[in-house]
C-alpha cells in the first residue's frame, strides 16, 4: 500500500514535470515565432528602403531613357553648331525640360568644353523657343559637374560597352556622356541641372510618405539625411528628433545622390504590437495555468497528507476507544463474578465491590454518552428536539447535576448569569454536551489553579454562553484548527491528557446545527475564553432591553443552595 502511493505520488511529479516542460516548449516557440515576425518585418522594410533608392535612381534616368537609341555616328557630324542639334536629341531634350527635377539643360561638345576654363561658351537650351543658345553665363556648378563626368569618362571610355553613362556630381547635377562606343570616344555631354527644392518637398519627401507612412506608429522611421552636413533633408516622422543612436538601418542611393543617404529607426508597429500583446496574454495565461497546476500539485499533496493524518489519529481513537471500553468492563465483569460465588460476604467489601460496579458504569456510560454525541455530530440530518430554554434555569440545573464533578476536581466556579435573558430554542441534551465539552477542557486545561467562569450575556436577538478558563491558552497558530475533528495541540499537557482531538468538532456541530455560532479567544499562558451565541426564540423577546448582571461568586457547593429551589 505504501509502495502504491509513492508510485502515484511519482506518476503525478512525471506527470506535472512533462506539463510543465511541455509549456516551457510552448512559450520557446511562441518567442522565436514571435522574434521570427519580428526578423521578417524589419527585413521587409530594408527591401523597401533599397526598392526605394532604385526607384528614385529611374526618376532621374525617366527623361533621358532613350538617348541610347541615337546614331551617334550621325550626331557627331551634326554637332558643329547649336543650330544642328538633331531633332531626335531635341525631342529627348524637349521632354527633359518639361520635368520640374531639372531646372536648366545644357550641352557641349568634349572639344568645346568649359571644363577646364570656366566662362567658356556652353549651348544652353531655351525652353521658350525651343533652341540651344551659346552663352558664357552659368553657374560654377556645370563647369564642375562637366568637369567629374569628362574626367570619369577619361578613365572609363576605352572600356566601355555602352553607349551612354550618367554621371551624378553629388545631387547637383546630371550629366548624360553620349558615346559612340565603336570608336570609343565621347560624341556629346548632356548636362541636367537638379532642382534641390523640387526634389526634396514635391518628389523626395512626398514618395518616403507613400512609402512608409507618416508617423512612428507605422513600424518605421526614415530620415533623409545630408550626412556631409548633418542635416535632416525630410522625414517620415517629423515628431520625432533625428539622432544618430536612433537609426537601426543606413541605406545609400547607388551611384547618385552621394552625399545623402536614408537612415531608419525601426520601431513597433501595429502587427508586431499586436503580437506582442498575444505573446504577453500567452504567458500570462501559461503562468497563470502553471500556478495553477503547481497550486493544485501542492493542494494534493497537503490535503493528502492531512488525510493520512486524519485517518491516522482515526484509527488510533478507535484502538483507545475500544481498550477504554474494556478496562470498566473488566472491573464490573470481574467484581460480577466475585459476588455471584458468594464468596464475598463482609459487608465492607461488599460495599466496595458495589461502588467498583457503581463508578466503572459510571465511567461507561460517560464514554458511551461521548461516543453517542460522536455520532450525533456525525449525522446530517438528525432530528432535533428544540424546545425553548431559558438559559439561567438551564445553567442552574445543569450545574447541579455537574456538581459533584466539579467539586472531584477542585473546580472554582464564577458565575455571572444575567436574570431577565430571553428564552432561546435549542436541543437541551446538545447544549449538554456542548457545556460537558467545554467544561471538560477547561478542567484538563488548566493544570494549576482550576477557574472556571461561566457567563451569559444578551442582546436584543443574541444570547451568549462564555465559558472562561485561565488554563494555559491556545497558541494563535493552532486557534484556527482546534474545531477540527482529531485536532490536537502539539505541546506538553496536551500529550499527557486524555483525549482524541473531537471534543470541539462536536461542539461545534451541535451549536452550528442548533443555529448558533462559536468564537474562542486565547492567550497561550493565561487562558481561553470559548463564546456560543444562539438566536433568541421568536416567542420569547427580552421583557427589557437591558440585561441585569446577577454575579454569583460561588465554590459549587454552595450554588447548590442559592439556585436548587
Ligand atoms: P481533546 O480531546 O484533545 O481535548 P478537543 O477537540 O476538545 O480535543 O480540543 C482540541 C485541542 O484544543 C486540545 O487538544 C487542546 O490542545 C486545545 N484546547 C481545547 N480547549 C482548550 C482550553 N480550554 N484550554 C487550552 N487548550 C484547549
Amino acid at each position: 500500500m505504501k509502495y502504491y502511493r509513492h508510485v502515484r505520488w511519482v506518476f503525478l511529479a512525471l506527470g506535472l514535470a512533462t506539463v510543465i516542460g511541455l509549456t516551457v516548449m510552448n512559450v520557446y516557440s511562441l518567442y522565436a515565432l514571435h522574434d521570427n515576425k519580428v526578423q521578417s518585418s524589419v527585413e521587409k522594410q530594408k527591401r523597401q528602403l533599397m526598392e526605394y533608392t532604385n526607384q528614385i535612381r529611374s526618376r532621374f534616368r525617366y527623361p533621358v531613357r532613350t538617348l541610347w537609341q541615337l546614331d551617334m555616328e550621325e550626331l557627331k557630324a551634326s554637332l558643329s553648331s547649336p543650330s544642328n542639334v538633331p531633332p531626335d536629341l531635341m525631342a529627348i531634350i524637349e521632354e527633359a525640360s518639361r520635368d520640374s527635377l531639372f531646372s536648366d539643360i545644357y550641352l557641349t561638345t568634349p572639344d568645346c568644353s568649359p571644363c577646364e576654363h570656366y566662362g567658356d561658351p556652353i549651348w544652353h537650351y531655351q525652353p521658350e523657343s525651343g533652341l540651344f543658345a551659346i552663352t558664357s553665363d552659368y553657374d560654377q556648378l556645370v563647369s564642375d559637374g562637366l568637369g567629374i563626368t569628362r574626367t570619369r569618362m577619361n578613365a572609363l571610355v576605352q572600356d566601355y560597352r555602352w553607349n551612354t553613362r550618367v554621371i551624378f556630381d553629388t545631387h547637383n547635377s546630371m550629366t548624360v556622356a553620349l558615346i559612340n562606343s565603336t570608336s570609343r570616344e565621347v560624341v556629346a555631354y548632356l548636362l541636367l541641372v537638379i532642382d534641390q527644392d523640387f526634389l526634396v518637398n514635391s518628389y523626395m519627401g512626398p514618395k518616403l510618405a507613400e512609402t512608409f507612412g507618416t508617423g512612428e506608429e507605422t513600424g518605421i522611421i526614415v530620415w533623409l539625411h545630408d550626412w556631409t552636413k548633418n542635416e535632416v533633408l525630410s522625414t517620415t516622422a517629423p515628431e520625432v528628433a533625428y539622432s544618430y543612436q536612433n537609426v537601426d538601418f543606413i541605406q545609400n542611393f547607388p551611384d547618385l545622390l552621394n552625399n545623402w543617404n536614408l537612415k531608419a529607426a525601426f520601431t513597433v508597429n501595429p502587427d508586431i504590437a499586436a503580437s506582442r500583446a498575444s505573446l504577453t496574454r500567452n504567458l500570462l495565461a501559461l503562468a497563470g495555468a502553471m500556478v495553477l497546476l503547481i497550486g493544485a500539485f501542492v493542494f494534493m499533496f497537503f490535503t493528502a497528507q492531512r488525510e493520512r493524518a486524519l485517518a491516522q489519529r482515526q484509527a488510533l481513537f478507535l484502538a483507545n476507544v475500544t481498550h477504554e471500553l474494556k478496562t470498566p468492563l473488566a472491573v464490573i465483569s470481574a467484581a460480577g463474578e466475585n459476588l455471584l460465588d458468594g464468596r464475598v460476604t463482609d459487608p465492607a467489601r461488599l460495599k466496595s465491590y458495589g461502588t467498583h460496579i457503581f463508578n466503572e458504569s459510571l465511567r461507561l456510560r460517560t464514554m458511551i454518552d461521548r461516543l453517542l454525541d460522536v455520532a450525533r455530530s456525525n449525522t446530517k440530518n438528525v432530528h432535533l428536539r428544540k424546545t425553548p430554554t431559558h438559559v439561567p434555569d438551564f445553567l442552574r440545573a445543569y450545574l447541579k447535576k455537574k456538581k459533584s464533578y466539579l467539586e472531584s476536581h477542585d473546580v472554582n466556579l464564577y458565575l455571572d448569569i444575567a436574570e431577565n435573558t430571553p428564552a432561546i430554542k435549542v436541543d437541551q441534551s446538545d447544549l449538554e454536551s456542548i457545556l460537558d465539552n467545554l467544561i471538560d477542557n477547561a478542567v484538563k486545561y488548566s493544570p494549576d489553579r482550576k477557574f472556571i467562569e461561566i457567563r451569559t450575556k444578551n442582546s436584543s436577538d443574541m444570547v451568549s454562553l462564555i465559558v472562561k478558563d485561565k488554563g494555559v491558552g491556545i497558541p494563535k497558530e493552532f486557534q484556527q484548527y482546534i474545531f477540527d475533528k482529531f485536532f490536537r495541540v502539539e505541546d506538553a499537557l496536551t500529550a499527557q491528557t486524555k483525549g482524541h482531538g473531537l471534543g470541539l468538532s462536536i461542539v461545534k456541530d451541535l451549536t452550528t446545527r442548533n443555529g448558533g455560532i462559536i468564537n474562542v479567544t486565547s492567550t497561550p499562558g493565561k487562558g481561553s475564553a470559548f463564546a456560543i451565541q444562539f438566536p433568541v426564540s421568536d416567542s420569547h423577546q427580552p421583557q427589557d432591553g437591558t440585561s441585569t448582571s446577577n454575579p454569583i461568586h460561588q465554590h459549587p457547593k454552595e450554588q447548590e443552595f442559592e439556585h436548587a429551589s
